[in-house]
């Protein structure tokens, strides 16, 4: 098909080409005497992302699953009760993962839409008198639904009655786009990957890890080789891995870390907000529809599921913008196949990107019938930026340039 693939799943997100750039390398040793520079920029580049000064930022060859078992496996020990919210299919499969571990499960039923519910954490913590809840889990940015949750809200439930469990915190999809603050809210372990608000391939497990939970990792019997926190972590002291690491995908980061910088990570958190704004203002002005997610406080800046009407099926707007317009959109998954599709909106993008993945996702649906006027959804995010576009670019600047054009 001519013209480019338009890709606005939530992860992976578009590389920019100064990554891809950056990551063309020739291979390299990994011991030479000069591969710790590397591996330092990358590992201390993290760290302001994390908002951390204390925890120790590590990368594993895997995707953010492979982060969520190392957090599991290196700090609780075999058969340990966690405390975990399921609302949407990726906290649903990490409760599957810690229960096919061999891990006690408490498990928060809530609907997909909401997110976690902290009075709810609050009142099982409350009564785990004896403190058998080990590690309290929380989804940050639950990707199937576009619901982002209160970190910091179950931080300050845990700290108002002293539970001394570990708090793991998924942010695939949130971090360096949303904000994560994981000194300020006390995260032991923050699981994250390459492909998202980093902008690089999958491939690249990024974690970070408080001291307290290297300290937990240091007596904790559960089973674990390859992701073992204190092998990577004495290894990386040094500036090297305990075994061969993706070269391109270190040289991506580093680039993409220095990006992040020279946007300024708080510039990049206030492009997503306003980027998910226009979209939020084409699905609900423009189209006249509803998100998965049910109240403004749950909704996520990095993605937005859209309910398709009743007798639609969403995954029929999937295949009609791929195959058609060369638009791929997030599927529904699980519970809510068929029942929405999700715009990403997280990464390297601006409003001109965005325009085209709302345009081609109003073309899609109008082909399969769905009661929408041509341009509403597009004219609605124009409107919204247009009139918001002083919180992204300085007063003037862009109008400036556009009369000197
Ligand atoms: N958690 C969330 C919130 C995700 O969005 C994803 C993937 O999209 C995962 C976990 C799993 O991450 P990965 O596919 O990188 O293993």
């Amino acid at each position: 098909m001519a013209g480019r693939n338009f890709l606005f799943v939530p992860g992976p997100t578009n590389v920019p080409d100064r990554v891809t750039r950056a990551m063309m390398v020739a291979m390299e040793d990994h011991r030479s005497p000069i591969f710790p520079e590397l591996t330092r920029a990358c590992l201390t580049g993290l760290m302001p992302v994390f908002k951390t000064t204390t925890a120790s930022p590590i990368l594993f060859p895997s995707s953010g699953t492979g982060c969520w078992e190392a957090a599991l496996t290196n700090c609780l020990n075999a058969g340990d009760k966690v405390l975990v919210s399921r609302f949407g299919q990726f906290s649903h499969l990490w409760v599957d993962m810690c229960t096919r571990l061999g891990f006690e499960v408490e498990l928060l039923e809530t609907p997909w839409g909401e997110g976690a519910p902290v009075e709810r954490y609050l009142a099982s913590l409350s009564a785990d008198r004896e403190h058998k809840i080990k590690a309290v889990l929380v989804c940050q940015n639950e990707t199937a639904t576009g619901v982002t949750s209160d970190v910091a809200a179950i931080r300050r439930a845990m700290d108002s009655i002293k539970h001394p469990a570990l708090l793991f915190v998924d942010a695939v999809s949130a971090l360096a786009s949303i904000d994560f603050r994981m000194d300020e809210w006390g995260v032991d372990v923050c699981i994250s990957g390459s492909q998202k608000g980093l902008m690089l391939p999958a491939g690249l497990g990024v974690t970070c890890v408080s001291q307290k939970a290297l300290e937990a990792a240091k007596s904790a019997n559960s089973k674990r080789c390859y992701f073992d926190y204190a092998d990577m972590v004495q290894a990386n002291a040094s500036g090297y891995f305990p075994y061969t690491p993706s070269v391109p995908m270190l040289y991506g980061l580093r680039e993409s870390l220095t990006m992040l910088a020279e946007e300024g990570l708080e510039n990049v958190f206030r492009r997503h907000t306003y980027l998910a704004a226009g979209v939020r203002a084409a699905v609900f002005e423009g189209w006249k529809l509803k998100l998965c997610a049910i109240a403004p406080k749950w909704y996520s800046d990095t993605v937005s599921a859209i309910m398709v009407p009743d007798g639609i099926n969403g995954a029929e707007v999937i295949a009609r913008a791929f195959r058609r317009y060369n638009l791929s959109l997030g599927a529904g998954l699980s519970k809510v196949a068929g029942k929405l599709f999700r715009i990403g909106h997280l990464g390297d993008l601006n409003e001109l990107m965005l325009v085209g993945a709302i345009a081609g996702a109003e073309m899609a649906m109008l082909d399969l019938g769905v009661k929408i006027e041509p341009g509403r959804g597009v004219a609605a995010a124009q409107n919204y930026w247009r009139a918001n576009s002083s919180v992204v670019a300085p007063k003037g600047a862009g109008a400036k340039a556009g009369v000197a054009a």
